[in-house]
């Protein structure tokens, strides 16, 4: 294995070059850990080598730590095999930041510059870091941060501690808390990084700096006599402000369910009141705990493992390479003129038809917004704007879909409507095109019956706002064929959003888990349960939105329009009529959610949320005893829970993968838990059959326990253990 390779040149100057053959991001694993190890000692050891440049071969610098290798660490060593395993890193980074110096007078060690071409992220960081200068490349799409937070845990290859000795706690806060990414001059700005200079001269500079470098440039401040961290430590008054305001802040962010925040703020506190070496082995200390907790080995399993396994294809049927050419979008409404903007932002030549021409504008000048922001925040070129923008031909006449190779209708929810526009598709485009339909509530195997090339119709679900929304839900109807999902699938690759494949049936996967859920809550207003203590109670199991934010923010009246669509389909079977008590009183009094500034929250005049609407009790007093905050959680996560269960057990889910990536990124369900199949892992099934009898004794039968859960509990299984990742 050669991820690194080593060059000294006739000035003396060693250059290690970061290169792994296989991958087209550079990312460390062990090995590649062991063998940077070597060269270093390598270098400090020949006397003819006088510094060296630590740079990559490849555009970027590093994408970070291959999570793989640390998901493999712990299930090989456990605790003291992770610990030990990071000590073996510290070690190996403090000795490229003492660099051979007299660890008395702090001289004659080498010099080591870290020459960043592009992106630097994680380990790609923290690497630098230990560097003693980081000269990156005026390169404004390269990312340079640390965000390991975002997949459940914190830098812990000395990052957390090396920048908060280098920024202080304040200003280290976004790049560790939040996993701040920086451009190359907004990282130079905030301190991460020295210099920015043009790519062309970057490895000149590199060694320019390398040659005249002196004994005190190598000294990092904290090794230097005297060191004060910036912004003081907890005991100064002014750090104590700082850490006080960071555990609140957290706290309010993360309501305490995330164990990497609060891990990383120990680190933090902690490893400020004690000397350098200490403070290393106290982050290694807390990253360890971090990985050890199954909430963090949930979280990189659905949000980097398998996000990453879906979205390479992980279930996309043989086929040959079904690359969108040429994209038909019918309907210009919020959907359509999302899908579009986000198509031909990919390089995907777009058709953006409406039934009229000025409709058909609105929907491509909603590009035109968006692009627009971006040049006001400097991420788009206006040369950019143009390219995507002539892309996107608006117009009404079908005639102009020859030749599209994928149709997505994002017409009105109607079933006569979306027929005439299929067949009036099929009569314009070519016998090879797949027709997509975006509906959110119709089966697909009903709409395909417009369809004179069912096998060739399918449906791709976006959600709102497109642009935003990570997770597109591919629907496979009964007659859909394998090359209309390897299509679909290929198109969100293209679109770079993350796809999940599911059968067909009632509001497919994530809205027949998220309906559950706002109803459980609006449910319990009907009860007397005091909506505050709904709304904490989701918050606090860490749902980014309360059951009654979230049915304001998508409307009173699109609630009250699929109560009575399913109530008609479902007739005397239908369970939620509580429910729809509240609901429909709701749009009685007008009081239609966010966009009428009227809802279940109050608004302000200016459409921000203003508490909760105090008129609601004198409809549905609150009761005088209130539930505990326990069983108002377990209400509202069952609700989702047992739902994503059974359509597992339907076969509308048919990858446990799928239901908890799905679940996160379409909804937002908790994602501490990695999912609903990772939440019910990590409780384990026996506790889970418990909660849904003691709910359904007390709430009734939507809480009965699935046959597939009580089995699981019988036989001691986990989902990911047992029933594997593919579902039988
Ligand atoms: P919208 O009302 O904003 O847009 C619909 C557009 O279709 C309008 O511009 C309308 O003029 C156009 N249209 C209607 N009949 C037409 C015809 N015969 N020919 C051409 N154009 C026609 O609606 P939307 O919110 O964009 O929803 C569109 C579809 O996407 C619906 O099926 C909806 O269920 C689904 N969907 C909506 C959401 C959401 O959050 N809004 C999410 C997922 C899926």
């Amino acid at each position: 294995m050669t991820d690194f390779t080593y060059a000294m040149d006739a000035d003396g100057v060693v250059t290690l070059t970061w290169d792994v053959a296989s991958k087209s991001m550079n990312v460390m694993s062990t090995a590649a850990f062991q063998q940077l190890s070597d060269m270093v000692d390598r270098a400090l050891a020949d006397p003819a080598a006088k510094g060296i440049i630590l740079t990559s071969g490849k555009k970027d610098f590093a994408g970070g730590m291959d999570l793989n290798v640390i998901a493999k660490m712990r299930e090989d060593g456990g605790a003291a095999g992770i610990f030990n395993g990071v000590m073996g890193m510290h070690a190996v980074m403090r000795k490229i930041e003492r660099a051979g110096m007299d660890p008395k007078t702090l001289k004659g060690g080498k010099p080591i510059v870290a020459a960043l071409p592009g992106t630097a992220l994680g380990i790609g960081l923290e690497l630098p870091l230990c560097c003693h200068r980081i000269i990156a490349a005026d390169n404004p799409k390269a990312k340079i941060g640390l965000p390991e937070i975002m997949v459940g845990i914190f830098p812990g290859a000395g990052g957390t501690t090396r920048l908060v000795r280098k920024l202080g706690a304040m200003m280290a806060a976004p790049f560790l808390l939040e996993g701040k990414l920086s451009d190359p001059k907004s990282a130079k700005a905030a301190g991460l990084i020295d210099e920015v200079v043009a790519p062309q001269d970057l490895l000149t500079r590199a060694k320019e700096w390398v040659l005249s470098a002196k004994d005190a440039d190598l000294v990092k401040p904290w090794d230097a006599k005297g060191y004060k961290m910036p912004g003081g430590t907890p005991y100064h008054p002014a750090g104590f402000m700082t850490f006080v305001g960071a555990s609140a802040m957290v706290h309010g962010k993360t309501m305490g369910v995330y164990p990497a925040a609060k891990a990383l703020l120990s680190a933090v506190y902690e490893g400020a009141l004690v000397p350098f070496d200490t403070a290393l082995k106290i982050e290694a200390r807390n990253f360890t705990s971090v990985l050890m907790n199954p909430s963090s080995s949930a979280m990189i399993r659905s949000l980097f493992i398998n996000k990453e396994a879906l979205e390479k294809g992980a279930n996309r049927p043989e086929a040959p390479d079904q690359t969108v050419k040429k994209l038909g979008i019918i309907g210009a409404g919020m959907m359509g003129a999302g899908i579009a903007y986000v198509s031909a932002n990919a390089g995907i030549e777009v058709v953006l038809i409406d039934a009229a021409q000025e409709a058909a504008d609105r929907g491509r000048a909603y590009s035109e917004s968006i692009l627009d922001k971006g040049i006001q925040r400097r991420k788009v070129t206006p040369e950019k704007k143009a390219e995507v923008l002539a892309r996107i031909t608006a117009t009404t006449d079908y005639a102009a879909l020859a030749g599209c190779d994928l149709i997505v209708e994002a017409v009105f929810e109607d079933m006569k409507i979306k027929a005439d526009v299929t067949a009036r598709v099929e009569a314009a485009v070519g016998p090879e095109c797949i027709f997509a339909t975006n509906t959110s509530t119709l089966p697909i195997s009903d709409l395909a019956k417009a369809s004179g090339r069912p096998e060739q119709f399918i449906g791709i679900h976006f959600f709102s706002p497109v642009d935003k929304m990570m997770l597109v839900e591919i629907i496979r109807g009964k007659q859909t064929g394998d090359r209309a999902v390897a299509k679909a699938l290929d198109f969100v690759r293209q679109i770079r959003k993350t796809p999940i494949v599911v059968n067909d049936a009632r509001f497919f996967y994530a809205n027949r888990c998220i309906i559950p859920y706002i109803n459980e809550g609006i449910r319990m207003v009907a009860e007397g349960v005091e909506p505050a203590l709904i709304e904490n109670a989701a918050k606090l199991v860490g749902m980014p939105l309360g059951p009654l934010q979230l049915v304001d923010e998508t409307s009173i009246d699109l609630g009250v329009k699929i109560a009575k669509a399913t109530k008609a389909a479902m007739c005397d079977a239908y369970p939620d009529g509580a429910v729809d008590d509240v609901l429909f009183w709701m749009a009685d009094q007008g009081r239609m959610g966010k966009k009428a500034n009227a809802g279940f929250y109050a608004y302000d005049a200016a459409g921000k949320r203003d508490g909760l609407w105090e008129g609601l009790a004198g409809q549905y007093p609150v009761k005088d005893t209130q539930p505990d905050l326990t069983e108002v959680q377990h209400r509202l996560l069952m609700a989702q829970v047992l739902e994503a269960v059974r359509a597992l057990e339907d076969g509308v889910l048919t990858d446990i993968r799928e239901g908890d990536v799905g679940a996160i990124l379409g909804w937002g369900f908790a994602p501490w838990s990695g999912g609903p199949f990772s939440w019910l892992d990590i409780i384990g099934a026996p506790r889970a059959v418990e909660i849904c009898e003691g709910l359904t004794a007390t709430h009734g039968p939507r809480f009965e326990t699935p046959a597939l859960l009580r089995e699981m509990a019988a036989k001691a299984q986990t989902f990911y253990g047992a029933v594997a990742t593919k579902a039988a």
